[in-house]
């Protein structure tokens, strides 16, 4: 038999063209990808409950005699089924229904249906069931597996899979899917054989244990979530492999400029800025790109560090691209790196999107002539976007950005030749869960030294009947010269609420503390009066800043010594830390008020406390990922790097130190078997070790 990877799904029966294009649309194109397009969840169709049993919840196959069928005319209009089969009567009901069927569904009629039982107006009810119309002596027989109920796109119908995936199972076996897992690694690691748990997992016998299925626990499930993860680690080895084979201008230790920076700055380097600022500079004077993820808690001071890496570039002679996630955190890396590199004469360019015209060209133009320190958002990642030398990439705030961004400044390198260093800093600390599984590419560096002189921030709960109070606490702040800020969180996933609720809580603010200055600022105001409001914060002018989360990511407002956050419960752990890193970055003792909004749910509760009782930014990840799991965690854009079809990360984080070393096993011995496994998995449209 020819390898099911080399068999199109054309030479199905029933698949011409028109259905081998909806299939291709979901990624099905051999025989290989249809067994590996497994279900989602799967019904119990095996065995007909008699009426008298059935209880309200579950799905059930029934099987009795129409007593009647009338249409109701209640709220909404209905055809209203009986069926007996001398256990009990049940309702069926269709709210859409014609003529014929109507006419089929008569007294006397013989069916077998199927659907979910629930509590109805004349007992418990089926709503348009699965009907079948049963003649003849000899009933047919029920199913004899599970039902699997696969992931299915428009014109796709679940009867259409099932008839593929029966065909496409006809052809599969130990030689047409080859088990790339050698025997050694299946002995170790207690793995079924490839072609025996696909096949169970398309067709589960009658007596398969669903609960263990539903939750992902199912030896046939372990089977494919180790073979994915592994492939997965395989794919970050290949991309880093590919990575250091190229060359990258090696940046002899820098001197001068470092000196110099250090002594405008007004304060020394903590002993972690020193240790990860070592550690960076070796690795830029390698051949070799530097791909590195520094980890630092808000406030750490990532920006000293990324700034003596540039200098190390600049003062060999090449040019420097910081990237931030969104305009005022870039403009913020701007102003400070203009501020700390005009003494040392380097200039520092701009680019983000909103620059225009002339601006933009000449911002342009400037790069491309060799401008050393260039900052700016997403827009330089543009292919107009032309370096003269880059030689060092720094990317703040990384979980903002995908792997796919990473690789696309890669690619920017030295005239296209050779490839930029990376410096990747984040200050959401990743759990090792994650950091083994999406950061596997990077050698990680962890800045765990806040700079002297801060107080910590005291966290206090309150609830949103004691709002008044509140306000009169950041009253008694402003008047003490300090400034606060207030949070509005995101309502119902909508950006257009939050921002019409951070107007109106401005609104109310600005009356009850009509002896402050209050700003606004949120993300449908134009960045130039984001950045407007931001500056005059900054400079003191304001007192009080309403915002939305958009204040997140690295603002910094030393004087800002205290924060209100309205509805806490609607944010993940992780971001309340984000935020309240925003104070506590002066001398002044500093609060941040958590104003929930009552009651809470236990897991409200406790998340809350959580947040009271540490600061300590990876214990406050671990709990988030607890909590929420990975793909919020690491935001919506990177998420595509962790769509496992079968892993969860959560579910199987313990299988992924073996399936790393199961990887690197793979890789020494059995180097030609990682190919069709990158292959079978990461087939569509991912770009993994292709640098
Ligand atoms: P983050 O790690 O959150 O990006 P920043 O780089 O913005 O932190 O630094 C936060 C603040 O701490 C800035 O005002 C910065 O100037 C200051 N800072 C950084 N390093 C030190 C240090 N070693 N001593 C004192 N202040 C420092
Ligand atoms: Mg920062």
């Amino acid at each position: 038999m020819s390898p099911l990877a080399q068999v199109a799904v054309t030479t199905l029966k029933g698949v011409g063209p028109a259905l081998a294009e909806k299939l291709a649309r979901v990624g099905l194109e051999t025989l290989q990808d249809v067994l590996f397009h497994l279900p989602l969840r799967y019904q119990d169709r095996t065995r007909i409950t008699p009426i008298g049993a059935l209880r309200p919840g579950g799905d059930a196959v029934v099987e009795g005699v129409v007593a009647g069928a009338d249409i109701i005319n209640g709220r909404r209009r209905s055809l209203l089924v009986r069926l007996q089969d001398g256990s009990g009567t049940l309702s069926l009901r269709f709210f859409h229904f014609s003529q014929a069927q109507k006419e089929a569904l008569k007294r006397g009629t013989h069916l077998r249906c199927y659907g979910e039982v629930r509590p109805g107006a004349t007992g418990l009810e089926i709503y348009h069931p699965e009907c079948r119309t049963l003649s003849g002596d000899e009933p047919p027989p029920v199913e004899q597996t599970l039902t699997p109920i696969y992931p299915s796109t428009e014109g796709l119908t679940q009867l259409r899979l099932r008839a593929l995936t029966q065909q496409a199972l006809a052809w599969l076996g130990p030689d047409s899917l080859p088990d790339w897992l050698p025997e050694a690694m299946a002995r170790d690691y207690q793995l079924a054989p490839l072609d025996e748990a696909i096949r169970y997992l398309h067709r589960p016998p009658a007596d398969a244990d669903l609960e263990e299925l539903a939750e992902g626990r199912h030896w046939a499930q372990y089977r494919l979530a180790f073979e994915e993860l592994l492939t997965h680690q395989l794919s970050l080895a290949r991309l880093r492999d590919s990575v250091r084979a190229q060359q990258a201008p090696p940046l002899p230790r820098a001197a001068r400029l470092p000196a110099q920076f250090l002594k405008g700055l007004g304060f020394a380097p903590t002993g972690a800025q020193q240790r990860v600022g070592a550690e960076i500079a070796d690795d830029l004077t390698q051949a070799a790109p530097m791909l590195r993820l520094v980890q630092g808690d808000v406030g750490a001071g990532k920006t000293v560090v990324a700034a003596l890496a540039a200098l190390q570039a600049i003062e060999a002679g090449y040019q420097v691209a910081l990237m931030a996630p969104t305009e005022i955190l870039a403009e913020q890396h701007f102003l400070n790196f203009s501020k700390w590199f005009a003494p040392l004469d380097i200039e520092v360019a701009w680019l983000a999107g909103k620059l225009k015209g002339k601006a933009r060209a000449s911002a342009l133009a400037r790069i491309a002539a060799g401008s050393p320190m260039v900052v700016g958002t997403h827009a330089l990642f543009q292919d107009e976007v032309q370096f003269k030398n880059l030689a060092l990439v720094i990317i703040d705030e990384q979980h903002r950005f995908g792997v796919q961004q990473r690789l696309a400044l890669r690619q920017k390198g030295v005239a296209g030749r050779l490839c930029p260093h990376q410096l990747i800093m984040t200050a959401t600390p990743i759990p090792r869960t994650l950091a083994m599984s999406a950061y596997a590419d990077l050698d990680t560096s962890i800045l765990d030294e806040l700079p002297p002189g801060r107080t910590p921030v005291t966290t206090l709960v309150i609830a949103d009947s004691r709002r008044m109070e509140v306000v009169e606490r950041v009253r008694a702040a402003c008047a003490e010269g300090r400034q606060a800020y207030w949070v509005c969180t995101l309502i119902e996933e909508s950006e257009e609420l939050t921002c019409q609720a951070a107007q109106s809580t401005f609104e109310e603010l600005s009356l009850a503390l009509g002896e402050l200055r209050v700003g606004l600022v949120h993300g449908r105001m134009k960045p130039a009066e984001k950045a407007a409001v931001m500056e005059q914060f900054k400079a003191g002018a304001l007192q009080l800043l309403v915002a939305t989360t958009v204040i997140e990511v690295g603002v910094d407002v030393p004087n800002a010594s205290l924060m209100i956050i309205e509805n806490p419960e609607r944010l993940g752990l992780s971001q309340l830390h984000q935020l309240r890193g925003r104070v506590g970055r002066g001398s002044a003792v500093s609060h941040c008020v958590l104003l929930y909004h009552a009651p809470l749910s236990h897991m409200g509760r406790e998340r809350l406390a959580i947040m009271r009782e540490t600061s300590d930014g990876f214990v406050i990840a671990e709990k988030d990922l607890e909590l929420r799991g990975p793909g919020e965690m690491l935001g919506t854009r990177q998420t595509g790097l962790l769509q496992f079809k079968v892993a969860d990360l959560m579910r199987d984080a313990d299988l992924l130190p073996a399936a790393r070393e199961a990887a690197r096993q793979l890789l020494e011995h059995w180097p030609s078997h990682v190919t069709p496994l990158l292959e079978r998995w990461l087939r569509h449209g991912q770009q993994y070790g292709q640098v």
